[in-house]
């Protein structure tokens, strides 16, 4: 396990080689010295309005340890959730390459991203998304509804039912199994749409503002259930945040400014 940061150098930044079709992934670019969870190297994305192009990450560089627990911040408007989303797999960089541990995105067929996505990587957002008909249980277990066909289901539901039990007791809410989301407060309901995210037993959580609804005091449960899921569930957690004194509670603060990571 590392919770250092970890040194990266790329040889071809600011050549004409660097500007490569996003399937390039060349392994020797990667010069990580220790076991990283999570990486980009240079990563450019730029969004298209009409003919306006509008760059947003201009050479993005960073390793994420296993085990640590990350911030991204920045100013509005500065990157952040594009980031997290190339870090997630639900976009592709204009250019430079992204790492799942030892595996880069880049040079992946769909499937294999899908599959690389659903089995690593929880997600959670600022809104929680949790269906409304469904009790806390049950909405911890949708993810696994939806991944098996129907006689998977059936045999393994007991087993499903008991992890999601023992995630939504790590996250402070044995006592909210039955509850419906309408029953619960906001920070509740959080903390049971992190519970989903990880029912797959994924290695990483991305979190996009994950207390950015909730006010102080349900936004610091929400921390505190996040580092105890880092611990116990042995994550790996970036976590997107505009809130400074929120960042404070990570091992490691990364600022996005003008398209980079400030130094
Ligand atoms: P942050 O999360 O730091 O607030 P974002 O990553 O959401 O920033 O957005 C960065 C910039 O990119 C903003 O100027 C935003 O308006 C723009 N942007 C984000 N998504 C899109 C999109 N799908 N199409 C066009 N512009 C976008
Ligand atoms: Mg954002």
């Amino acid at each position: 396990m590392s919770s250092q940061a970890q040194p990266i150098s790329h040889a071809t930044e600011g050549t004409a080689a660097s500007v490569s079709p996003v399937t390039d992934c060349p392994r020797d670019r990667l010069r990580v010295t220790q076991p990283t969870a999570l990486t980009a190297v240079n990563v450019h994305k730029s969004y298209h309005s009409g003919s306006v192009v509008v760059p947003v990450l201009r050479g993005v560089d960073v390793a994420i340890g296993e085990g640590e627990f990350a911030a991204i911040v920045g100013q509005s408007g500065s990157g952040k959730s594009t980031l997290l989303h190339l870090l997630g797999t639900l976009d592709k960089p204009d250019e430079g390459e992204i790492w799942i541990g030892q595996d880069c995105v880049n040079t992946m067929k769909p499937l294999e991203r899908d599959r690389l996505r659903n089995r690593d990587i929880g997600l959670i957002f600022q809104f929680y998304h949790l269906l409304p008909e469904l009790t806390a249980l049950e909405n911890v277990m949708v993810p696994r509804m939806i991944g098996n066909g129907l006689f998977a289901w059936l045999r393994n539901r007991r087993h499903y039912e008991k992890r999601a039990k023992s995630l939504l007791e790590k996250v402070g809410l044995g006592h909210r199994l039955q509850h419906r989301p309408n029953q619960m407060s906001g920070g509740e309901m959080q903390r049971a749409a992190i519970a989903r995210a990880l029912i797959t037993k994924p290695q990483l959580l991305l979190a996009d503002e994950p207390t950015g609804n909730l006010d102080r005091q349900n936004g610091e449960e929400v921390i505190r259930a996040l580092m105890t899921l880092r611990d116990e569930e042995s994550l790996t957690i970036v976590m997107v945040t505009h809130d400074d004194e929120i960042a404070q509670s990570a091992n490691r603060i990364i600022r996005l400014t003008e398209g980079r990571v400030a130094a």
